[in-house]
């Protein structure tokens, strides 16, 4: 079978391997649909250091059952599956508080080195990793199954009251799969920040209201439209020192702060300001279970609108150069879904 072999940073080449066979408790998946996230085209970079050299990416992924190993018995061949790409060891305290996805020993599809991912013709994963997945709804919306729970976790993290005016600094994937939840659960007044007038442009699609930081400052836009210039809650979606700043700036007294973005090694805040403004700064990252459960559900509620972020589509062979674009910024894409 084919498989995406990332050979380094800027590097990625198809090659050849036997097809897998199920584990106990496993299944071998045909990969059908298999989304670029950020973190992919980050960690191709080598800027992340998240992916290592040798393995297969694709943790966003939607594929069909083949095969089933020794002892599963949720799953049968030929039933579709959106992936949860974390498995938890099983027996941690976090694993037994239902904290997989911050298990210090856990394997995520597609991410940790040594668990290949979808970018493949076939892959395996734990039955615990297949959700089942409807026929009716397209597969490849089914992979925003991911950006949708990652979102989700981040909201029940911050838990905004009911009426609270809430921010979002990063208008990309996860900036819209944020809206999306949080229009879902009946908040009127979500402001989307970001630079690109395309972005802003689906975020306002979602039902955001857009502010573009190039052209005014966040804090005056929303005093233009709410009276006040800082909200209970904001998140960060982007992960750059000076967006985690702008998005504190926008924090109001006692407010909640949900980072979501990675990418900067270290950031700098006010001591002063955190400490005698009570904010409350939450780091968020992946998703549990229920998290994935209930976007699933998103899915299928939003499937029209969900297609509009699918930017293109594309083989497993014209994914380096579809990487390398992304990389270098000369293709603006919300997602691209691999078909193998
Ligand atoms: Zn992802
Ligand atoms: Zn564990």
């Amino acid at each position: 079978m084919k498989i995406l072999e990332y050979n380094g940073p800027w590097d990625m080449t198809l090659g050849e391997a036997p097809k897998p066979e199920p584990g106990p408790n496993e299944v071998l998946l045909k990969s059908e649909s298999v989304g670029i996230c950020g973190s992919d085209v980050h960690g191709f970079t080598g800027e992340s250091g998240r992916r290592k050299p040798g393995m297969v990416m694709g943790h966003e992924a939607v594929g069909t059952v083949v095969s089933i190993g020794k002892g599963v018995t949720s799953l049968k061949p030929g039933q579709r599956a959106v992936i949860f790409p974390t498995l938890g060891c099983g027996v941690c305290e976090y694993c037994k508080k239902g904290w997989e996805h911050i298990c210090p020993n856990k394997r995520i599809l597609g991410v940790n080195a040594g668990k290949w991912g979808a970018m493949a013709d076939f892959y395996t994963c734990h039955e615990r990793q297949a959700f089942p997945f409807t026929e009716e709804v397209n597969p490849d919306v089914g992979l925003f199954a991911e950006p949708l729970a990652v979102a989700t976790h981040a909201v029940n993290l911050m838990q905004p009251a009911q009426g609270d005016i809430l921010a979002i600094v990063g208008a990309g994937t996860i900036g819209l799969a944020l809206t999306m939840v949080l229009r879902d659960r009946g908040f009127e007044k979500v402001f989307a920040l970001d630079k690109i007038d395309d972005k802003l442009a689906l975020a306002a699609k979602f039902g955001a209201i857009p502010i573009n930081v190039d052209r005014e400052t966040p804090a005056a836009a929303i005093e233009r439209l709410t009276g006040r210039q800082r909200l209970p809650g904001v998140f960060e979606a982007v992960g750059a020192a000076a967006t985690v700043r702008a998005a504190y700036d926008l924090c109001d007294f006692g407010g909640t702060l949900v980072l979501l973005g990675n990418l900067a090694k270290e950031f700098t805040l006010p001591l002063q300001g955190v400490t005698s403004n009570e904010t409350t700064i939450k780091g968020s990252y992946g998703f549990n279970r229920d998290d994935f459960a209930a976007a699933i559900k998103l899915v299928s509620k939003y499937q029209k609108t969900l297609e509009v972020l699918i930017s293109g589509t594309c083989t497993l062979e014209e994914t380096p150069g579809v990487m390398t674009q992304l990389a270098k910024g000369e293709r603006q894409a919300v997602k691209i879904v691999i078909h193998p």
